[in-house]
This record gives structure tokens, C-alpha cells and sequence, in this order.
């Protein structure tokens, strides 16, 4: 992409509105414009990383066995007076009606509805295990949206289901999701620690929420220090291995770690005193077992191997996909803008043309530009005709991995400078080694 060509309306103040450094670089580098409180439109450069997580999220929903799908943002109130949630879920819910006075809602979360695609088209225990998930917009009408997309009113969320015959396999579902949620916030360069938690309008008691540890989180949470250190890294795992699956959860959950609502002081008073940590922390998912909640109230049920008919045992699991920008960013950056991580960054390497119009200039970057995109890399090219402290303002800005920059004291030697984002440190090498380097 050429940023002579591209969108992406960066800010050179620090907007008055934003108290969090993750809401200040996502307005300064162009990546979301609020329209109303707690609803955004997704600018280019925003959209890029929103698109990236969201694939890190398909692909490993899809490697534990989980299938896609595609539910509506509206929906029927009727669906929600069968489960009682209509009258009880308050004022978070945004309740329309349609020209025919139908009563509808912007869903804030799916349980009646997948609940009812199961009841109209499962019967039987040999159609389980199930899990099915999509990645949709949803909307709260929190009372209070702030920083951001952290707490937006309308947000994006993958949401995931599972379908079971007994307890047992709705355990292993549950588990599934624990390990397939670590490895997608391990590839986002992220450390979530799954703590017991509270199981609120959801129901049930076995619950989990994934924290990523940042002072702005709104959680407050009790760890043992040990527990930030646990990595799944690139082991293999064969998630219809309920032993395995099962050990890896007991791995990541037996040191102590709890947010305020399941704190327990007794417990904690046990832990070395150097390892005993209290901090907050931002929730970036959340996974539940509730067993047959949705299932008894909206008669969903299968008949099971001794032909006897029992409502299906169920669970429901979460990811905050757009609030996990947020989150990136607070675990990520510095004073001069946004660190992404290699795995969601939007680009995986700038270009800085130091003399545009130099011709020289012009064509080792055009020739950099080339290789990189022969490489499978989308390089941001800033082949405007700015001065190089601008490109630089805004190449740190932005936070791409690996910077480029081109000049003709440079390559008058036949080098091009290599900057690492992270560490700060650059090299000079020949234009080949450089794309090399980065590919
Ligand atoms: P919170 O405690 O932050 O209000 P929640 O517990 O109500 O979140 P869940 O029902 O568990 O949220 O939804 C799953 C995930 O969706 C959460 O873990 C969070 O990452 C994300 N999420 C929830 N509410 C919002 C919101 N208002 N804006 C952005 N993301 C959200
Ligand atoms: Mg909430
Ligand atoms: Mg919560
Ligand atoms: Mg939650």
C-alpha cells in the first residue's frame, strides 16, 4: 500500500476525549472515528488489525473442531420470553420494534438463539459433540462507554456454543475452548490468564474470564506471579484428546488466580509473599459452562444410545474481538505510539523514502516495495512528499514491526537502514538483505 494512495487521517493532538493511552493512539493513527457514544466506524487502518484477530480466532476455533456460522444482529424478543431473559436482562438490552409493533432486540449475546437453530434441526446424541460459533456484532447499552472500543455500545464478539450429550462432554467442550482461547491470545502477542470468576446473567458455575494484566483494566485481580509465565507455545495438541486437553487447563489454572467477584483471602494468604500480586486487569473473554439452562426452558433435547430423551448439556464462550485492540495496545506500546505484535499488525513492514523524487531514491524503494510483495508481504509505503521527521512521527505512530528507511547518503554506499519498532536498535544492510531480514 502506498500512503500516498491510502486513507489514514492521523492526528497530530492528543484528543481531549480519550483517558486511556489505547483510545489516544487509536484516534491519533486513523484507526477508528467515534459517530455516538460507544459506537465507531472502523477506519482502514483500524479494520486491518480488527480483520486480523478475527482470523487468528477462526483458524483455532476451526483447529479445535468448532464450526462458523452466521447469526443475525436483530432478533425476535419471543426467543428471549422463552429462556425469561427478556424481562430480566434490563436496560443493557436495545429493544426496537419493528412496523408491525413486533417486539425485537439488538442482541447482546446469542444462548436462545443457537439454542433454537439446535432444537430445530438436532435430535439425536449421534449429531454430538456440536460446537458452533460466529463472530458478530453485538450491542450493550452500557451505562457508562468509555475508552474506546473497550467498553463500546456496539462491539464485536466471537461467540461459541457447544452441544453435548452428558456433563462430561460438555467439560471437554468447555476445556477445548480454555486451550483454543490461550493459543489465540498467545498469537496475538498477548498474555490472558484464565481466573475463576463470577458467572452474572449468563448463569451457570463453571466459568473462567481470560485477563490481560494492565493497570487500566477494570478488574481487579489476585494472582500468583508464577501463573504470567505459563506458555502454550507451539506444542501440539490434539483436542479430541480429553487427557491432554484437560492437563493443559489444570496447568494453566491450578496457581492461584481470581478476579474481586471469586477472591478468596484465605487462599491467597497462602501463596509466597513475592509471588502474591494484586493488579487489575482487562477481561478479553470469557468461557461458560451451564449445563441444561437454555436447553430445559426452550426444549432442546436429544434422544440419547438407551433411547431415553434428556435436554442437551450446554456451554457458552466468548472472545472480545474489537475490545482486544484495546487491549494490544495497552499491553504494547510506548511514548511515541503503538508496538503491534507480528501477528495482528496491520502491516508487517513500512517503507521511508527519505527524498522522494530523488530518482535513485524513488527506485530502491520501488525495488524494495517489489520484493517484499514477492515475498507475500504488504509493505505501507510512505511515498509521500513529506519531510523524513513526519514519516518517522508517523511510522512510530502506527507501530508496523520493521521499518525501512531509504535515503541517498545511504545507498550511495549501496545500504538501507533496518529498524526494529520494539527494540529501537537499526542496521544498515543492502536493500536485498533488508527484505530478506524481514521475510
Ligand atoms: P464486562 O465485564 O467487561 O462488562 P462481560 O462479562 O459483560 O464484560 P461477556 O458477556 O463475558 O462480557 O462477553 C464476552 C466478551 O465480550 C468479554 O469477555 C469482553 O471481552 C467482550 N465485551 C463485553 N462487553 C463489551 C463491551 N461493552 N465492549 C467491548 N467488548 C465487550
Ligand atoms: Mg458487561
Ligand atoms: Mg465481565
Ligand atoms: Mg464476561
Amino acid at each position: 500500500m502506498r500512503l500516498s494512495r491510502y486513507f489514514l487521517p492521523v492526528l497530530k493532538e492528543n484528543p481531549a476525549e480519550a483517558q486511556i493511552v489505547s483510545h489516544r493512539y487509536m484516534l491519533r493513527a486513523g484507526m477508528i472515528k467515534q459517530q455516538a457514544a460507544g459506537i465507531y466506524s472502523w477506519l482502514p487502518l483500524g479494520y486491518r488489525v480488527l480483520r486480523r484477530i478475527e482470523q487468528i480466532v477462526h483458524e483455532e476455533q476451526q483447529r479445535a473442531g468448532h464450526i462458523p456460522l452466521l447469526m443475525p444482529t436483530l432478533q425476535p424478543a419471543d426467543l428471549w420470553r422463552e429462556s425469561g431473559r427478556y424481562d430480566d436482562y434490563g436496560q443493557e438490552m436495545l429493544r426496537i420494534k419493528d412496523r408491525h409493533d413486533r417486539d425485537m432486540l439488538y442482541g447482546p449475546t446469542n444462548e436462545e438463539m443457537i439454542t433454537d437453530i439446535f432444537r430445530a434441526h438436532v435430535g439425536s446424541y449421534k449429531d454430538l459433540p456440536l460446537t458452533l460459533y460466529h463472530i458478530q456484532w453485538k450491542f450493550r447499552d452500557e451505562v457508562r462507554p468509555r475508552f474506546g472500543v473497550m467498553r463500546g455500545r456496539e462491539f464485536l464478539m466471537k461467540d461459541g456454543y457447544n452441544f453435548d450429550v452428558d456433563r462430561d462432554a460438555a467439560l471437554h467442550a468447555y476445556n477445548r475452548h480454555m486451550v483454543s482461547y490461550l493459543r489465540s491470545y498467545e498469537r496475538m502477542g498477548l498474555t490472558a490468564i484464565p481466573m475463576r470468576a463470577a458467572s452474572g446473567p449468563i448463569g451457570g458455575d463453571n466459568t473462567h474470564e481470560f485477563l490481560v494484566l494492565a493497570n487500566t483494566g477494570e478488574s481487579e485481580v489476585f494472582y500468583d506471579d508464577r501463573v504470567t509465565a505459563l506458555k502454550l507455545g507451539a506444542r501440539d495438541i490434539d483436542y479430541d484428546d480429553r487427557g491432554q486437553v484437560a492437563a493443559v487447563c489444570e496447568e494453566f489454572t491450578t496457581l492461584y488466580a481470581r478476579t474481586d467477584e471469586t477472591h478468596d483471602a484465605a487462599l491467597f494468604d497462602q501463596i509466597p509473599e513475592e509471588h502474591r500480586k494484586v493488579g487489575r486487569g482487562i477481561e478479553v473473554g470469557q468461557i461458560f459452562y451451564f449445563g441444561t439452562k437454555y436447553s430445559e426452558s426452550m426444549g432442546a433435547t436429544v434422544v440419547t444410545a438407551d433411547g431415553s430423551r434428556v435436554p442437551v448439556e450446554m456451554g457458552s464462550h466468548g472472545i472480545g474481538v474489537s475490545r482486544l485492540l484495546g487491549a494490544i495496545i495497552e499491553a504494547s506500546h510506548d511514548d511515541k505510539g503503538i508496538i503491534w505484535p507480528e501477528g495482528v499488525t496491520p502491516f508487517p513492514v513500512g517503507i521511508v523514502n527519505l527524498k522522494q523524487g530523488d530518482g535513485s531514491t524513488d527506485l530502491a524503494c520501488e525495488g524494495i516495495y517489489k520484493g517484499l510483495a514477492a515475498k507475500g508481504l504488504e509493505a505501507l509505503y510512505d511515498d509521500r512528499d513529506e519531510r523524513a521527521g513526519a514519516k518517522f512521527a508517523t511510522m512510530d505512530l502506527i507501530g508496523l514491526p520493521w521499518r525501512i528507511t531509504v535515503g541517498p547518503r545511504g545507498l550511495a554506499a549501496g545500504k538501507v537502514e533496518l529498524t526494529c519498532r520494539r527494540t529501537g536498535t537499526s542496521e544498515e544492510m543492502s536493500p536485498e538483505a533488508a527484505v530478506a531480514r524481514v521475510a
